[in-house]
């Protein structure tokens, strides 16, 4: 079947008009409007209208495009090409590759097409299936050794139909232009497959079998792991406003987790942060593989320097690989900074299509659409019994900070766990930021459930207590009261609080929150006898300083159980003390 072609008759930014249009066009189809110098600007069917016209997203930017221009459809909707050597790379949101660091800052030069897959690599195959065998979508057809694990090359998954195989490659190195088996469908058509394929990005991959999310993913990060986990195949929301520490606790995700892939799309925040990650990742170990880190990760770099309309391409693209490497029975991290500015991608052409607006001014489909991403995250088990899965946490980066916007508030309806960034405790240095009042999680806690009680209650009460003092003064309260407060006030400063930047307090192993824990918690059930405001006080102090000195000492450090008897000793004497006076 011939391609549709058609003429560009409005261009109002990234939103071009098309009409004159032979053959059919479907939604969601890639067109490229050809510009009068050859240069050809990759889009996408928005929108199809009566009369014969259709509206395009163009992906790059437009200047120079006239009235008049052709357009060219492809018939195919948006792909991302799915196979080994996705791992260790760096691509915008159209899965251009960007060898070099360096430029994630600038635009890409417009309208260039690069191979998605490094086709010069030779990748070692051994083949698991043989002539005249049945096979149909997800059926693996062999392996390959891909960094971190052997790499499943699957019959694609759109291919419903059982198949006969026809030819296959002998173990051997291929590239990705190398067809590795040949299978016949049963009306005799054949059909080359490679060790790469072709996925509708919009399109949710199925799942052979889904599983609920019950099993703690550890951070590293002793708030969330303890008080608001995240589960294998799970979703978080991460609200914030500008500065409260999203982009340090995104990366410090990725870093840290214990996930097998990380996948960030760097969607619309400002380059500088971008390259961050990218410069920093592949420096850094992996403590689990002791290879680099980059070697478990896939960077989507779409910064704010890059065209609008590319963001949502890039979480689309970010999305699938992840499926795809759950498929692979891998644990899957995908972090998305920021869906706001994907959301506000999504309204600006909203806007130019003249759409009714929902409330301010976002679509009307936005919370289907957010629901339908994060409804892309799970559990799930492959035929052959092992398990994959892939967990999305994305920033939301609401104007003002007020998460009672559009954006946020559809975001909290889809995820199961809600990291609320507090301006308050950013302000006050109280970092990870995350509002120890409000913010919740349906996954299980590494700790147990009477622990993660036992830390709720005391951090009310000491909210409670805290506005007490603000009204009263601390001579208007007991000395009972003041050490509960004293209690709720250690337990932030020593375990919620965790420093990003500090390389032992950065990350905490789910072995090392164990033993801390066990004292934080003697802490706050140990009966403390001082009377007295300030002597109160300064045994807390005491007590704090030791334990964040000990949050920085590695924990092969011959000091660490020298210091962890220390504070032990403290906890002893504030018991001690009353007795003394009897
Ligand atoms: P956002 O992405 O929400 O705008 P950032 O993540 O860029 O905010 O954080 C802003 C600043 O706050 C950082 O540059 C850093 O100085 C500080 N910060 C945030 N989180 C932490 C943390 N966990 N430990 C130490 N400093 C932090
Ligand atoms: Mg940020």
């Amino acid at each position: 079947m011939d391609k549709a072609i058609g003429r560009v008759f409005s261009i109002s930014e990234s939103l071009v008009g098309v009409n004159e249009i032979q053959g059919s066009v479907m939604n969601g189809e890639v067109a490229f409007v050809i510009l009068e110098n050859g240069e050809r600007l990759k889009s996408e069917v928005i929108d199809i209208k009566e009369g014969g016209y259709v509206y395009l997203q163009v992906f790059e930017d437009t200047s120079w495009m006239k009235v008049g221009d052709p357009v060219e459809f492809n018939g195919l909707p948006l792909t991302v090409k799915l196979g080994p050597g996705i791992l260790g790379s760096v691509t915008d949101g159209l899965q251009n590759p960007l060898y070099q660091l360096a430029k994630i800052e600038q635009f890409l030069e417009r309208g260039l097409v690069v191979e998605p897959l490094d086709n010069t690599v030779k990748w070692h195959f051994t083949p698991a299936v043989k002539k005249g065998d049945k096979v149909s979508g997800g059926s693996i057809l062999g392996t390959v050794p891909e960094k971190i694990f052997q790499h499943k090359i699957f019959v694609p998954f759109s291919l419903t139909a059982p198949y006969i195989v026809e030819n296959m490659a002998s173990e051997g190195d291929y590239t990705h232009d190398d067809v590795i088996a040949t299978i016949r469908d049963q009306k005799g058509e054949p059909l080359d497959l490679y060790l790469a394929f072709e996925w509708p990005v919009k399109k949710p991959m199925p799942f052979f079998q889904r599983s609920v999310p019950t099993t703690a993913m550890p951070t590293g990060i002793r708030i969330i792991d303890g008080l608001f986990p995240i589960a294998y195949g799970g979703t978080a929301c991460n609200p914030g406003p500008f500065g409260a520490g999203k982009t340090v606790l995104q990366h410090s995700l990725a870093k840290y987790s214990q996930a097998d892939v990380v996948i960030v799309a760097a969607c619309g925040e400002r380059a500088g942060e971008a390259v961050e990650v990218f410069k920093d990742f592949p420096e850094l170990i992996d403590p689990r593989t002791g290879n680099s880190l980059m070697d478990r990760t896939f960077i989507v770099g779409n910064t704010s320097s890059m065209p609008v309309a590319a963001r949502e391409a890039s979480v689309y693209i970010a999305t699938s690989v992840g499926e795809y490497y759950r498929k692979q029975g891998l644990n899957v991290l995908m972090l998305a900074d920021s869906t706001s500015r994907w959301a506000q991608a999504l309204r600006e052409t909203s806007g130019r299509k003249e759409e009714i607006p929902g409330p301010e001014a976002f679509p009307m489909y936005i919370s289907t659409l957010v629901s339908a991403f994060y409804d892309r995250a799970g559990v799930e088990i492959m035929p052959d019994g092992n398990s994959g899965s892939l967990s999305i946490i994305g920033t939301v980066s609401p104007a003002g900070g007020n998460f009672d916007e559009p954006v946020t508030q559809a975001t909290l309806l889809s995820t199961g766990a809600f990291w609320g960034l507090s301006r308050a405790l950013s302000d006050a240095r109280k970092y990870p930021a995350i509002d120890r009042l409000e913010s919740t999680s349906q996954y299980p806690s590494l700790l147990q459930h009477d622990e993660v009680a036992l830390m709720k209650e005391l951090l009310h009460d000491g909210k409670t207590i805290s506005s007490n003092i603000i009204l009263m003064g601390e001579k208007g309260i007991t000395d009972d009261t003041y050490i509960r407060y004293q209690k709720a006030e250690f337990l932030d400063a020593v375990f919620l609080q965790q420093n990003s930047f500090h390389q032992v307090d950065g990350v905490t192993t789910p072995e090392r929150m164990r033993i801390m824990f066990d004292i934080v918690r003697k802490v706050i059930k140990a009966p403390v006898t001082i009377t007295g405001k300030d002597e109160i006080r300064s045994h807390f102090n005491f007590l704090r300083q030791a334990f964040i000195d000990w949050n920085r000492l590695d924990q092969s450090d011959e000091r660490f159980d020298k210091q962890k008897s220390q504070i032990v000793n403290l906890i002893k004497q504030g018991a001690l003390h009353a007795e003394e006076n009897v």
